[in-house]
């Protein structure tokens, strides 16, 4: 193994936290590397999540609409037909044009990038052995960044092939419509991923084994309300729901599932499995146990609320972490680790972190939940208005869902807002920005919105927390 010359820091991970951090740190002047195991950038949110999966609700939505939403806006069409090998080419051009795009942000901002493995080897050391085959190298850094992010949690007793039993990563990648597809996991890549297929014509069931979708965080009213327009849409659910195992067989899959009361047991045919029972931090190979870094007991890397490990210059961002497991927390993380490096101090709001489940209609939230308001004890107010009742939506011929606004009773000050509508992940962007900067409903609702768009349904909900809305 060679020796190169020392870097100021160097990042191991390429995905959303790994590379925005080595941006960021080239950025303050600091000689930075970013080493990436895969052989592209951006981790599972640009090459198997976010965006794939993004590309295939997007254009799953068009077909869907186009086979059975355009007739009564006076579009005669024939002859359609899904040509799935162009959709996911479509969506390939989209991850490839995103990955490359980081290769040059790289170059541009001075980021050296390391193809390989990496391996912790010392506090200051990292073994790479690189992606084509050569001989190990060996870096050494004043400061180390972990970002190497999650990975699918398995289903004991399912062994993933990716091809009949999947994770999100084959669910991004079949290369037939299956017949009949099980779920399990009625989180946000369950629903995801089970729209798509249910769109372009599997026969869709989501098995959950709590009482209600969405998985971890999403508010009780929303969590239902979704439920119903996927259920319209052809999604079929079984909640309080046990998979105990399954038996795959040549030509079909049977999936035994029990009531999580009662213990009534039914037997589920299926061609494809998804497995989404969430993610787990993935640190296999890194070497922490060389340099003595720890993880709890579901194996997140255990830092302080400066992202340092007890080695204080090994600090750890992402989904490897705690937290939520989203791109955008990874990304806050990352800029805030390198100003805690170059500056001594940084900061992430994680009380305004938004969550956006891209379904159509899109959920979205941020703050908290009325099941988490109502359990510290504080007087509150809802409101909430329909999109049913928006100018915007009605004239798009789009009117599900609604927008639903939390605030505390005495101050009026936004606690949570939660959103199911068109669009609703853009627009909850205005509330995450209330949030930061601590505004009152009144302060909403006082507010211009353009007139006729769909942010006058956010309008009118702060207006029904404040006082009264004008439209319902
Ligand atoms: P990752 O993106 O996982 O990146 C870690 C990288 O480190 C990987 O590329 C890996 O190859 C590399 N690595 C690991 N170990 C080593 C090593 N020893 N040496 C070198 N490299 C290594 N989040 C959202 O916010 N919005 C979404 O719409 C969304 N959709 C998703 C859809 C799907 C199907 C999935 C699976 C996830 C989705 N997520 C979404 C979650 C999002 O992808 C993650 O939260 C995000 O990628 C985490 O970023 P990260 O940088 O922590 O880790
Ligand atoms: P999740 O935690 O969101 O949902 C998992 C669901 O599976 C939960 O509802 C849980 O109750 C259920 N479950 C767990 N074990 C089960 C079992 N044995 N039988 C039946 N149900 C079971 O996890 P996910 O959907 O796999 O997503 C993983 C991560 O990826 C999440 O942290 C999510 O935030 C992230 N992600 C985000 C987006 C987005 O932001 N749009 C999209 C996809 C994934």
């Amino acid at each position: 193994a060679s020796e190169t010359p020392e870097h100021d820091v160097i990042v191991i991970g390429g995905g959303p936290g790994g590379y925005v951090a080595a941006i960021k740190a080239a950025q303050a002047g600091l000689k930075t590397a970013c080493i990436e195991k895969r052989g592209a950038l951006g981790g599972t949110c640009l090459n198997v999540g976010c965006i794939p999966s993004k590309s295939l609700l997007n254009n799953s939505h068009i077909y869907h609409q186009i086979l059975h939403d355009v007739k009564n806006r006076g579009i005669d069409v024939e002859g359609v037909k899904l040509n799935l090998t162009q959709m996911m080419k479509a969506k390939e051009t989209s991850v490839t044009g995103l990955t490359k795009g980081i290769e040059y942000l790289f170059k541009k901002n001075g980021v050296e990038y390391i193809k390989g493995t990496a391996t912790l080897t010392g506090e200051h050391e990292i073994k790479v052995n690189p992606l084509d085959g050569g001989s190990p190298e060996t870096y050494n850094a004043k400061n180390i960044i972990i970002a190497t992010g999650s990975e699918a949690t398995p289903f004991p007793g399912l062994e993933i092939d990716e091809q009949r039993i999947i994770t999100s990563t084959g669910a991004i990648a079949l290369t037939e419509v299956p017949k009949k597809m099980i779920v399990i996991g009625g989180g946000i890549i369950g629903l995801e991923m089970g729209s798509v297929w249910s769109r372009l014509g599997s026969d869709v069931t989501v098995v959950e084994y709590l009482g209600a979708i969405g998985g971890p965080g999403m508010d009780a009213d929303m969590a239902k309300t979704m439920q119903k327009i996927l259920s319209k849409q052809g999604m079929k659910f079984k909640l309080n729901t046990k998979v105990m195992g399954g038996d795959i067989n040549t030509d079909s899959i049977a999936i035994n599932v029990e009531a999580a009361k009662g213990g009534k047991q039914e037997t589920l045919g299926a061609d494809v499995v998804l497995v989404a029972i969430g993610r787990r931090p993935y640190t296999t190979g890194l070497g922490l146990e060389n340099v003595g870094v720890e993880t709890d007991e579901r194996g997140r890397i255990i830092i302080d609320q400066e992202y340092r490990t007890k080695i204080p210059h090994i600090r750890v961002i992402g989904d490897v972490t705690f937290g939520a497991m989203l791109a955008h927390k990874a990304e806050e993380e990352g800029i805030a680790a390198v100003e805690y490096i170059s500056k001594g101090y940084g900061h992430v709001n994680y009380g305004a972190i938004p969550s956006v489940m891209y379904t159509h209609p899109e959920a979205a939230w941020v703050g908290l939940t009325e099941q988490e308001v109502k359990a510290t004890g504080k007087d509150y107010n809802i409101g909430s208005f329909p999109f049913s009742a928006n100018s915007r939506a009605k004239t798009n011929l789009d009117t599900e869902g609604m927008v639903k606004f939390i605030t505390d009773k005495e101050t009026d000050r936004i606690l949570g807002i939660h959103i199911i509508g068109p669009n609703a992940g853009e627009m909850i962007a205005e509330g995450v920005l209330a949030l930061e900067y601590g505004a009152s409903a009144e302060d909403i609702a006082r507010t211009s919105h353009a007139h006729p768009t769909l942010s006058e349904a956010f309008k009118e909900a702060a207006m029904a927390a404040f006082s009264k809305p004008i439209h319902a």
